[in-house]
């Protein structure tokens, strides 16, 4: 069996740091898509005179996308499938580049020729027909909620966020970020954040914000891969792919945290871990919440991997193998979970579903031990001693 002791205390700064100083504990997240780490780099960035020369150059191509990308949402060609369970909950509102919230409600926002409003009017209702028919859920609240978007905040703003109580999208400033309403898996990210609070009101600090981000980009990207129809393979486990100018780039990498972007002009190299031996101590970001999300998001892409090696019809699809363990799983945390409390969670519920010693508790069990939350000398079947990269060969 795999050692269920956790080894999680021995990365947590509260077992380290008796006189540990956070930030401002929030109850309500601000939770915004881009972390610290990289928007406070886009001033300086904007100050160089090399980097001013690269902004054109990629502001040039981005209009081209841009006017592409219109066409292809715009009038009939609008892609929207809306479902009876999305009926007249969606609002959207336009903040005319204001910053009051949540601004002017927009009539018929899925025959609108504003792209911003039409996508977020279509992630919306689709994310929500995700929820809905994946997951059984009644909206963002499970009890029919509004769901309700501003569009157009402020001007040239580099940030998505959800705010308590409804979802935020900025233009981008149209150099290192396009408009934040381009890609599903941001919107439902940010609607994921809403869920995480009426659900688990998940703090957002240390170890439980990590999760809440994590759970976010997961449900993100399964959204994504749903609209899809991807299977494990075909899906690119990327989160704000679109977003990032230039085709190299992206937010973050679940499939491999830490390569999302490199060398970028702005924002260097991605930072995100992918295991505990890589956990950021850091203050910023209320511990870095955005950065040591990698570990479960790579625990996840692991785990979806593992199930589909067991059987690749059967699971195919990582909404239907891994994400119903995890929905299960999050409703098991408190507010103030741990990475190995979220390791526990999983492991229960796989262990309940499809029971203790099956293929399914193992694949689950080894891919936490793949990022060292779960002791891994003593994967079954290998004689002990195993390591990341062999666990799934007796699977
Ligand atoms: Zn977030």
């Amino acid at each position: 069996m795999v050692n269920m002791q956790p080894i999680v205390q021995a990365y947590n700064p509260y077992y380290q740091q008796s006189n540990h100083t956070v930030t401002t504990q929030t109850k309500q997240c601000h939770c915004t898509i881009i972390p610290p780490h990289m928007s406070e780099r886009i001033g300086d960035a904007y100050d160089d005179d090399v980097m001013k020369g690269n902004a054109e150059r990629v502001t040039a191509r981005h209009y081209r996308l841009r006017n592409r990308r219109a066409k292809l949402f715009s009038g009939e060609n609008a892609i929207l499938n809306l479902g009876a369970s999305s009926d007249g909950i969606v609002k959207i509102y336009d903040a005319k580049h204001r910053k009051s919230l949540p601004g002017t409600l927009v009539a018929s926002p899925g025959k609108s020729t504003d792209i911003d409003v039409l996508e977020a009017y279509e992630w919306s209702v689709r994310v929500n027909d995700f929820y809905h028919k994946v997951y059984g859920r009644k909206s963002i609240d499970n009890q029919g909620m509004e769901i309700v978007s501003t569009v157009h905040y402020d001007k040239g703003y580099n940030n998505a966020f959800w705010q308590g109580n409804q979802m935020v999208y900025g233009d981008g400033d149209d150099v290192y970020f396009n408009r934040f309403t381009i890609d599903s898996d941001i919107a439902a990210h940010e609607m994921t954040h809403a869920v995480t609070q009426f659900d688990e009101d998940l703090e957002y600090q240390d170890q439980a914000g990590a999760i809440n981000e994590s759970l976010s980009d997961i449900f993100g990207s399964m959204a994504k891969q749903y609209f899809q129809k991807d299977n494990f393979e075909e899906a690119d486990w990327l989160i704000g792919h679109k977003l990032m100018i230039g085709d190299q780039y992206s937010l973050r990498s679940m499939k491999q945290p830490g390569s999302a972007y490199k060398n970028h002009p702005a924002f260097g190299d991605d930072p995100q871990p992918a295991t505990m031996d890589a956990y950021n101590f850091t203050k910023e970001d209320y511990g870095g919440v955005h950065i040591n999300s990698g570990i479960p998001n790579y625990a996840f892409y692991l785990m979806t991997k593992n199930l589909y090696e067991i059987d690749s019809s059967k699971y195919a699809y990582s909404w239907e193998s891994t994400g119903p363990i995890w929905y299960k799983a999050k409703s098991l945390l408190s507010p103030t979970a741990t990475f190995d409390d979220l390791v526990k969670a999983t492991v229960k519920v796989a262990e309940d579903i499809f029971g203790y010693e099956s293929l399914e508790s193992k694949a689950v069990k080894y891919a936490w031990a793949d990022v060292k939350l779960l002791d891994n000398g003593t994967h079954p079947g290998e004689g002990g001693g195993g390591n990341g990269s062999k666990c799934c060969q007796i699977l």
